[in-house]
């Protein structure tokens, strides 16, 4: 067009401008935008959005938010792109703070726009605001957009409430890629291992067709239910739908394989890895080792580990053990220093419940709640009920698992039995218990919920930054898979902790 001497006007212009968005390309981006100044096109609503937009989804968020700011006019597009790019940033107060000023200026929102501020939520594990939300797309009919139903999905299951996301998934009735894999990902999540082989079967039915990471969560829930043939055929079907495996799905197949004690196996599969085999893929083998008390396999594979450099946070313990078991001390002492050297962070655990509106956060041995006294009442209560049905405090564990995360003296007091007592005595008698936390579970509390789930009769859910534990009448969902070390190879990251301010935010929403 220019070479032909044409202009682009305010139509031309958000094509080319969304070409580049799609492409990840903002420097071209760019040039097109300074061709629309030097044209006055920039002032078009049309052009200015979708350039607020291109920068808002190349992670541009100053640009976007300038442009956005100086806008004469603005339009559902140049709103959802802009909150589109805060959520993804993960800029979840600004995303809700705009997203407010949208509702409260009666503008037009659209299924993008929702889904953005439903992943907000999900992220944050407001599932109270989650769910207005959810009525809000109902009433504006956006409920049966494919955008909206995968991000819903993700926020119910990311709260603990899986059955929600069954629902809304079996509501939309054209559902798209993302949409199947958003389920794919919350039943390998909570562990519903059968599950996603039935959704793998009905996708074939329905023809549509899996992709790297729909074999990412078969994969993973073989591993996780120790289906070591189920995983030979579904690793070799990737290549039938001319899926190339990433080093993800290596270290899926090596932890299945290592876990069922085909140590050999697993060494077979990285030997024949056409790529390199990363810190994940050898620390799966590792863990397979110590299951199967194969030292000589493992001190290998932490030597291997050794061998790429920086070493994670989490393998340090691990290549420790593996050097030790061997008698390799020098070393042992070695991977051991490496972790104290790094100056490992110091995270504070805390644990969260949501009651009505309201985020109630506490933190290991705390008694800043309004109830503490009767928090820690409640506590002894049940210290000495489960006692009575066999629990025994384990303080090694703790020890061991977590280091200087939350302190040994205080291990009846984790903030995850803070935040369970809080809701035994807040909550009615048949409502689940949803506890969220940013750190693992320790093996003691682990253990300790179980008997409190048993001794109370109620459902309590906890979320650590790995999964989900179901624990009710003294089991746990995760048959706990949890307590043997493994990266989250599902990338799936489950979030952060919630910021004070984006509550506060969320409260107000939830009046308006
Ligand atoms: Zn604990
Ligand atoms: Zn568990």
């Amino acid at each position: 067009m220019l070479y032909n001497g044409v202009a682009p006007d305010d139509h031309s212009f958000p094509s080319g401008i969304k070409a580049c968005a799609n492409m990840g390309r903002h420097d071209v981006g760019m040039s097109m935008h300074c061709r629309s100044v030097k044209s006055a096109m920039n002032v078009s609503v049309y052009v200015g959005s979708s350039l607020v937009d291109m920068y808002a989804k190349c992670g541009e968020l100053g640009y976007a938010r300038k442009l956005f700011d100086e806008m004469p006019e603005r339009n559902v597009v140049s709103w959802s792109g802009m909150i589109y790019g805060y959520a993804q940033m993960g800029e979840d107060n600004e995303a809700l703070g705009l997203f407010k000023r949208a509702l409260e200026g009666g503008l037009s929102l659209n299924d993008f726009t929702f889904s953005s501020v439903i992943r907000v939520c999900g992220n944050s594990t407001l599932l109270e605001l989650g769910r207005q939300m959810h009525n809000l797309c109902v009433k504006m009919n956006c409920d049966s957009s494919c955008f909206v139903g995968s991000s819903l999905i993700s926020l119910y299951s990311k709260c603990g409430v899986v059955g929600n996301a069954y629902r809304v998934f079996d509501e939309v009735v054209d559902k798209n890629l993302g949409m199947w894999n958003a389920m794919l990902i919350a039943c390998a999540q909570h562990g519903h291992s059968k599950k996603v082989f039935e959704l793998f079967e009905r996708m074939k039915s329905c023809r549509m067709k899996p992709n790297f990471i729909t074999f990412l969560c078969v994969l993973y829930a073989c591993s996780h239910a120790g289906l070591v043939k189920e995983g030979n055929f579904y690793f070799r079907l990737m290549k039938e739908y001319g899926i190339e495996p990433g080093y993800q799905h290596y270290a899926s197949m090596v932890d299945l394989l290592g876990r069922a004690g085909k140590l050999q196996e697993a060494m077979k599969i990285i030997r024949e890895m056409p790529i390199q085999p990363t810190e994940s893929v050898w620390g799966a083998l590792l863990t397979g080792c110590r299951l199967h008390g194969e030292t000589e396999l493992a001190a290998y594979a932490a030597d291997r580990i050794l061998e790429l450099g920086s070493v994670s946070s989490g393998f340090h313990v691990l290549l420790s053990n593996a050097y030790a078991a061997v008698g390799r001390y020098e070393e042992a002492a070695k991977a051991r220093k490496m972790l104290r050297d790094r100056g490992v962070k110091k995270e504070t655990g805390l644990s969260w419940i949501e009651e009505g509106n309201r985020v109630h956060t506490f933190a290991a041995g705390e008694r800043q709640h309004f109830r503490s006294k009767e928090i820690y009442e409640k506590l002894g209560e049940l210290e000495n009920e489960i006692e009575r049905a066999g629990y025994i405090m384990d303080t090694s564990q703790v020890l061991r698992a977590v280091g200087n995360e939350e302190k040994s003296e205080a291990i009846r007091y984790h903030s995850e039995r803070l935040a369970i007592a809080f809701a035994l005595i807040t909550f009615p008698p048949e409502r689940p218990i949803r506890v969220m936390k940013n750190l693992r579970v320790c093996g003691d509390c682990h253990t300790a919920i179980k008997f409190m789930s048993k001794c109370t009769g109620r459902l309590i859910i906890v979320r650590d930054n790995k999964r989900f534990h179901h624990f009710s009448d003294g089991e746990c969902s995760c048959g706990d898979y949890w307590n043997v070390f493994m990266k989250d190879e599902l990338g799936v990251k489950i979030a952060q902790i919630a910021v004070p301010a984006a509550m506060a935010l969320a409260a107000d929403l939830l009046l308006l």
